[in-house]
């Protein structure tokens, strides 16, 4: 069965097409390892399945359900952003920008949506966050604000909040890159430690390295297209393109 599908997506801004027709597959517990050049259309990729932007067409499932559409397949408009939200919830997404409430503790923060949108009781959403705090390592910090940790805690409670909605699929967006390189490891540690307890994952990511040991595809985008994409050694070390060549040059 596969979690995530891209049937011949595009997405324009204006005039200016920036995914020209992508078709991917992500099959369940499959971590999928987007790479590719600044502007190449990443970003907007994972923003389409998480209803952040609207395809211009084409289509995007998500457990066999269309994104963006409802049941009787009529766009959902602004009028179903508590449709959209509750849709939403079941797709994690981690950003590079860590995101958190600030007003919040990391345990607040992790509470938050299944009291919200799951409907949770507190001591349950409670219980809950302080497992999953502790999953990610976080058990002595979680009364802290985000301003009284480091980057790599705060991006863990990233994780953890979104895991909290209990999604079908986790879309990571650069999460390492906005982190001192000494913070990048215990990120990727976590990350790491989900995809082997078999999370659905795409990611977006310059670390080569992680592509490497835990993708079982990498995709190479492009200038709004996949250039081409299959296993993470022959795509990382023997790259048929020569974009991917050319790319590949410059990161590793
Ligand atoms: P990547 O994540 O690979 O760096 P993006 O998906 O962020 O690429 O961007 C792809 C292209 O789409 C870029 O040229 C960017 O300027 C453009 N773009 C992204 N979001 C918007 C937007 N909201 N409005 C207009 N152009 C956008
Ligand atoms: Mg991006």
């Amino acid at each position: 069965m596969s979690t995530v599908q891209f049937l011949n997506v595009h997405k324009s801004f204006g005039q200016v097409e920036v995914l020209k027709g992508i078709n991917l597959t992500v099959e369940e517990q499959q971590v999928v390892c987007l790479i590719g050049p600044s502007g190449s259309g990443k970003s907007t990729l994972l923003r389409c399945v998480n209803h952040l932007e609207m395809t211009t067409s084409g289509a995007i499932t998500v457990g066999g359900r269309m994104i963006g559409y409802d049941v009787y397949g009529d766009r959902l408009r602004e009028a179903s952003q508590l449709e959209i939200n509750r849709r939403r919830s079941k797709i994690g997404m981690v950003f590079q920008s860590f995101n958190l409430f600030g007003h919040m503790t990391a345990k607040e923060n992790v509470m938050f949506g299944p009291i919200k949108l799951l409907k949770m009781s507190k001591k349950d959403a409670q219980a809950h966050a302080e497992e999953l705090l502790k999953k990610v390592g976080l058990s002595d910090r979680m009364d802290n604000y985000p301003s009284q940790l480091s980057g790599g805690q705060q991006q863990r409670v990233a994780i953890a909040r979104a895991l909290s909605m209990k999604p079908e699929v986790m879309l990571f967006d650069e999460p390492t890159s906005a982190l001192d390189p000494e913070l990048v490891g215990e990120v990727l540690d976590v990350m790491n430690q989900l995809a082997r307890d078999g999370m659905t994952m795409i990611v977006v990511t310059h670390e080569m390295g992680f592509a490497r040991e835990m993708g079982d595809v990498v995709v190479f985008m492009d200038n709004g297209v996949i250039v081409e994409q299959g296993d993470p050694h022959e795509v990382l070390g023997n790259p048929q393109h020569e974009r991917t060549k050319s790319f590949l040059a410059k990161v590793l």
